[in-house]
């Protein structure tokens, strides 16, 4: 059993979660221990009394912890990333990059723990100077989903510790074995006790529990939407500061005058790779009329070429989907689009491979309107849409045509067609001739619209969630 790891020590379950091989459900990877009510409150007590301590180490020693982590985590980059693969589904090459990315992450801010700056001002007032400072937050819990198993608790972990906060981590069920190994190496390092805790296990358990606990000074989330509302709700009566990254249903315009050959394997990349199961998925692809039927032809010859299987497989293209009620999840929007009136044109199957596994065809519905539910709602598997529209103009209309504002791309080669999307696609990313999926680790991550709330991730804005301004002002 893989234990949780609270102040310091590995503390077993009353109870476990299996965490099972979508590619192969004969093969389980491990049990792991599902936190209670009160390994949840230890967790956050023994992070409440270890943050003042770390906090107060200087920045290079909470630097040099970082890199030690970060280090080790892209030189074991391809056990880890096969581990991401055989628990969460990837292709394995999508599971090294990703644990590599982690790794990379930590690196980053071991460099930012040294750039947490402030400021120093004259003040309006005569013998008076003002002193603008950032201190750490407090105790911040983080819960995170299973589709980047090992890059968002990095993306949350790393920053929280940069800034001298204590954290409590919460992982996604089914998919806590990346994390594991994360917080494992975070043990091996001078990182003092109860400054990292592990607490697995279901959401509406060890979540929930970990979400009310009213020492919490932050959470940051990452997930669906019903669970970031039920989250938010939570927190705002509890005055704990939040954060959440949750769905989007992400917009690829591609225009008369794209690089056809560019627009399909950009829409390919976007849509299915990762089995389509990105917040960030193209899943609308909308499509001018003059190219409309060139790129439907190209893009099914495409299809028909990614092979779906194992995920550690090197010849697969698509490995599974994560649980067998996320499947039924997406065969239901499946059916739903056929009932709608959509032509099912690739796929729409479950495939039979070597072992018994969560596997679905590579979809493609065209002729579909942006009222239908498959346009609507966030399908969450390897199913894409294309809408044809008359022109640049009704494109936009439509991909603005959306509750969600994560990311949005365009497929042209107009200098005037990109320069109007990137400043008019309601998005909180913008991606020109790139899939909408794949992001740096050093630049801003998030989105708009009911797709994001509060302060964005990653990069040099990370500092405003994970820290708050303090303004001194020092007479004579
Ligand atoms: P989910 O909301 O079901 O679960 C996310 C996490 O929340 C898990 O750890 C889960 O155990 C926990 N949880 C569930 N109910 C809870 C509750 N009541 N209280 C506290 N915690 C609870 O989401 P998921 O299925 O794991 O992930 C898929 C979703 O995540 C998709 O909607 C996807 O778009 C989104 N996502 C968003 C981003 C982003 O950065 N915008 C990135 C990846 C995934």
């Amino acid at each position: 059993m893989k234990a949780n790891y609270i102040n310091g020590l590995w503390r077993e379950g009353q109870t476990t979660t299996a965490d099972i091989n979508p590619s192969d459900l004969s093969d389980k990877i491990d049990d792991f221990a599902v936190a209670e009510a009160q390994d949840v409150a230890d967790a956050v007590a023994a992070a409440r009394e270890a943050q003042p301590g770390w906090a107060g180490l200087t920045p290079q020693v909470r630097a040099d912890i970082l890199e030690t982590v970060g280090r080790e985590i892209v030189e074991r980059k391809q056990e880890l990333g096969d581990l991401l693969a055989r628990e969460e589904g990837k292709t394995l090459a999508e599971g090294i990059g990703e644990v590599n990315r982690a790794g990379q992450i930590f690196k980053y801010f071991a460099g930012e723990a040294l750039r947490c700056e402030g400021g120093l001002i004259d003040s309006i007032r005569p013998g008076v100077a003002v002193e603008v400072t950032r201190q750490a937050v407090g105790v911040v819990g983080a819960i995170t989903p299973w589709n980047f198993p090992s890059a968002i608790p990095a993306w949350k972990i790393a920053p929280a510790l940069a800034f001298g906060n204590a954290v409590v981590l919460k992982p996604a069920e089914w998919a806590p074995a990346s994390a594991w190994a994360l917080v494992e190496i975070c043990s091996r390092t001078d990182m003092p006790a109860g400054v990292l805790n592990l607490v697995m296990g279901p959401g509406r358990e060890s979540g929930a529990a970990l979400v009310a606990n009213p020492d919490l000074d932050a959470m940051s989330f990452t997930g669906s939407q019903a669970t970031g509302a039920a989250i938010a709700k939570t927190c705002l009566e509890n005055h704990t500061k939040f954060q959440l990254e949750m769905g989007g249903k992400n917009p690829l315009v591609i225009v008369d005058d794209a690089d056809l050959d560019q627009a399909v394997q950009v829409a390919v990349n976007g849509a299915y790779f990762s089995s389509g199961q990105r917040c960030t998925a193209s899943s609308r692809l909308i499509v001018t009329e003059g190219i409309h039927d060139r790129f439907v032809g190209k893009l099914k010859a495409a299809l028909a070429g990614l092979v779906v299987g194992d995920a550690r497989d090197p010849q697969t293209h698509i490995g599974p989907v994560i649980d067998g009620s996320q499947l039924e999840r997406i065969m239901a929007y499946i059916e739903r689009g056929r009932r709608e009136g959509a032509d099912l044109v690739f796929g729409g199957d479950r495939v039979k491979a070597a072992t018994e596994g969560h596997y679905v065809a590579p979809t493609l519905f065209c002729n579909t309107d942006n009222s239908m539910v498959i346009n609507r709602e966030e399908i969450f598997g390897p199913v894409a849409t294309v809408q044809c529209v008359k022109n640049y103009e009704e494109a936009l209309a439509v991909a603005n045509d959306s509750e969600f504002g994560l990311s949005a791309g365009i497929c042209t080669t107009s200098l005037k067609f990109a320069n109007h999307f990137k400043r008019h696609a309601q998005a909180g990313m913008i991606m020109v001739n790139l899939p909408t999926a794949g992001v740096d680790y050093h630049v801003p991550f998030g989105g708009i619209k009911h797709s994001s709330f509060g302060h964005r991730e990653q990069g040099r804005e990370a500092i405003g969630f994970y820290t708050s301004v303090k303004t001194t002002y020092v007479g004579g």
